[in-house]
């Protein structure tokens, strides 16, 4: 089966072409364009690419398009990308301004050029579709609550794999095949010892996930991708008395402030320096106290989080970074795992120092609890929910 996975920004369209099978997967092309404004244009220039390069003889041989979407109105899961699905996209345009428009924008051009493919959205959220409803309100009124507002979460895609291949890593293979098939089938009965993983995905945008039995229990971000651990630009928590207040006292618009919170907040807003945790660790070393801030409160943000699910969960089985700074940030991987013995986990800082975006375990042999570094794939992720989707069926 042949999938493309559609990656499709304000501005830019990239794809990558992939064989899938039972076995496993092929990349067969990728490409991309930037400062787009004609989606359908792009989109039929690389459909062209791909076959005056001998990748496909014909655009019919796409069996199937996969999309990364972030945010739906009342539609959650891995699902078919038509019409509901559109408009569920456009109904959250306000929520997810720079995601929704041309993934909506998108889904339908490929309607439109790839007639006979089946098109599949995996929404960002969707692996939180089974968080309790109490972890997954805010202490609103009813007004607010029934406009939507509440805890989604995001990085679903990523903290997924993590569930899957965690378990398949500690030899559960009854919790990898149930969360491997969660979209098709939801939690499977799990008999025996529970699996408790905390998922550490930490890159451009963070956020840690509670995994019991291979399924979220609950993560760091809440209504939008603006909540939970400091970003690389964007505030993380923040008390909601905190808005207006900076409002009337420092003259700013609604507009600004958001801006603020968005773009000049986060790694950047504490460091003053940059937004890329490299620039930060250099300028620390320098002896910038601003710098060491910035480090300081990412893992104490980290710890709080990973503590909180732990708790809920009864115990820890494997903590696991992933993304950009879990994948390679030896140095807060150790910040975040130093002293944590009695909770069962020992850090091995060889093995720690040694790992560079590999998958790995940095736990020592002796340690109750592990800890692993699991390396992102999420167009990998993507294209293997739209095989199973369509493998499996769902879709005529
Ligand atoms: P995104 O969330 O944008 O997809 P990534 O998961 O690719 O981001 O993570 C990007 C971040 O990872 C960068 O901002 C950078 O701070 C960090 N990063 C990337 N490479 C390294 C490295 N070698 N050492 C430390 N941090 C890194």
């Amino acid at each position: 089966m042949l999938v493309l996975i559609a990656n499709l920004g304000s501005t830019s369209f990239k794809y990558r072409l992939y064989r899938m099978d039972e076995g496993g997967q092929e990349v067969l092309a990728k490409g991309g364009y930037e400062r787009v404004s004609d989606y359908a244009a792009v989109i039929d220039d690389a459909l062209a690419t791909l076959q005056k390069d001998g990748v496909i003889s014909s655009a019919e041989e796409i069996d199937a398009v996969g999309f990364k979407t972030v945010l739906g109105k009342d539609l959650s899961g891995c699902v078919i990308a038509d019409d509901v699905c559109v408009k569920a996209l456009e109904d959250f345009a306000a929520v997810a301004p720079a995601h929704n428009p041309p993934y909506a924008n998108g889904i339908r051009q490929f309607g439109k050029s790839l007639p006979h493919a089946k098109l599949v959205a995996l929404f960002e959220t969707a692996f939180y579709q089974w968080v309790s409803e109490a972890r997954s309100i805010y202490a609103l009124p009813k007004a607010w609550r029934e406009i939507g507002i509440r805890r989604y979460g995001f990085h679903g895609a990523s903290h997924k794999f993590v569930a899957e291949r965690s378990a398949e890593l500690l030899g559960r293979a009854d919790v990898a095949q149930s969360t491997a098939s969660l979209y098709l089938h939801g939690p499977a009965p799990i008999a025996g010892k529970p699996l408790r993983v905390v998922s550490c995905h930490l890159g451009g945008s963070s956020s840690i996930t509670g995994i019991f039995n291979g399924v979220a229990i609950g993560t760091s971000m809440g209504f939008s991708p603006q909540s939970g651990l400091p970003q690389n630009n964007r505030v993380g928590d923040l008390d909601s008395g905190a808005l207006p207040y900076a409002m009337k006292t420092l003259g700013i618009s609604l507009e600004e402030a958001e801006r603020q919170l968005t773009k000049e907040s986060g790694l950047q807003g504490i460091s003053g320096i940059s937004n890329d945790i490299r620039d930060i660790h250099a300028a620390k070393n320098q002896g910038n106290a601003d710098a060491a801030l910035a480090l300081a409160h990412l893992v104490d943000s980290i710890r709080h989080w990973v503590g909180s699910f732990a708790w809920q969960m009864g115990g820890i089985d494997a903590l696991v970074f992933t993304a950009g700074i879990g994948e390679n940030d030896y140095t807060v991987r150790k910040a975040v795992c130093e002293g944590l013995e009695e909770f069962g986990l020992v850090f091995d800082d060889v093995r720690n120092v040694a790992c560079r975006a590999v998958e790995a375990e940095l736990s020592a042999p002796h340690s109750k609890a592990k800890i692993f570094v699991i390396p992102a794939n999420e167009e990998l992720v993507l294209a293997r929910e739209v095989f199973r989707k369509v493998t499996h069926h769902e879709i005529s």
